[in-house]
């Protein structure tokens, strides 16, 4: 069987005896896969520094027709994820590893994710200066992923009876129904929280693709807010906590 070519990234990566590593990647053009790399460790390696976690990179890959894991014989570097000045940028990066790893199924090719985790990735490599705005940016990704994998959250009208929602001060949002709530709907459920109506109108823009996320300025009460929704939300659909960058994305969660 021929080796297929594909544009990839790096989501997880383990030693495997002396020199090798089995790689969990995700590939534009397959979906995520699990291979073998054969001496990637080696030097003068077919690899060449491509399998660092989160980087990019193109990829020659031998498919396994039933079980067991792929081959991968070539990795070459494209972009790589660079430590800037900020913690958070690389457990952003983490994070959006994670969601492509618990989100999706194996060889399940869907290259709009591929590309929003990817512009995501390179937004956050060598990031220097304020941390703010990549909680904003997270949270654009985050919607984003999650309506590429058919999880987006109702935010307009009420998830269970679909009817309009009251125009208040603070909106129901359960948790476990995916959205907001109308007061009809919204008694005896269980994981629901009230959303603030900035926290609301961010997470509509944030999940507008159609406006860029540094466009959504977001004061610091309202980006924790729609922080803590957002882990909370993730966690359910996981249904485990987020992992490393939980601390990260938990910071200044508000209780409501
Ligand atoms: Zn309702």
């Amino acid at each position: 069987m021929a080796a297929e070519k594909s544009r990839a990234i790096v989501i997880r990566a383990t030693p495997f005896g002396e020199t090798s590593s089995v790689v969990t990647i995700y590939c534009r053009e397959f979906g995520k896969l699990r291979a073998l790399a054969k001496g990637a460790w080696r030097p003068k390696s077919g690899f060449d520094g491509g399998l660092d976690l989160l980087s990019t990179c193109q990829v020659l890959v031998l498919r396994k027709s039933s079980g067991g894991l792929d081959l991968l014989t070539e990795a070459g570097l494209e972009s790589r994820f660079r430590v800037g000045t900020s913690l958070s940028a690389v457990l952003g990066g983490m994070h959006v590893a994670e969601l492509l790893d618990a989100l999706t199924a194996d060889a399940d090719p869907q290259p709009e994710l591929f590309e929003v985790a990817h512009a995501t990735l390179r937004r956050l490599s060598d990031w220097r200066g304020d941390d703010a705005p990549i909680q904003i940016l997270l949270a654009a990704a985050q919607l984003t992923v999650l309506r590429i994998v058919g999880h987006a959250p109702v935010l307009s009208r009420c998830a269970e009876c679909h009817g309009r929602l009251p125009d208040t001060a603070r909106t129901a949002f359960g948790m476990l129904d995916g959205g907001t709530l109308c007061d009809r709907c919204r008694g005896g459920r269980r994981g629901v929280v009230s959303v603030s109506a900035s926290a609301l109108a961010a997470l509509r823009l944030l999940a507008d693709g159609r406006v860029a996320a540094d466009d959504v300025p977001l004061p610091p009460a309202v980006c924790g807010e729609v922080r803590g929704i957002m882990t909370t939300l993730l966690s359910h659909l996981l249904e485990r906590p987020l992992r490393v960058p939980a601390q990260m994305l938990r910071r200044g969660r508000r209780s409501s």
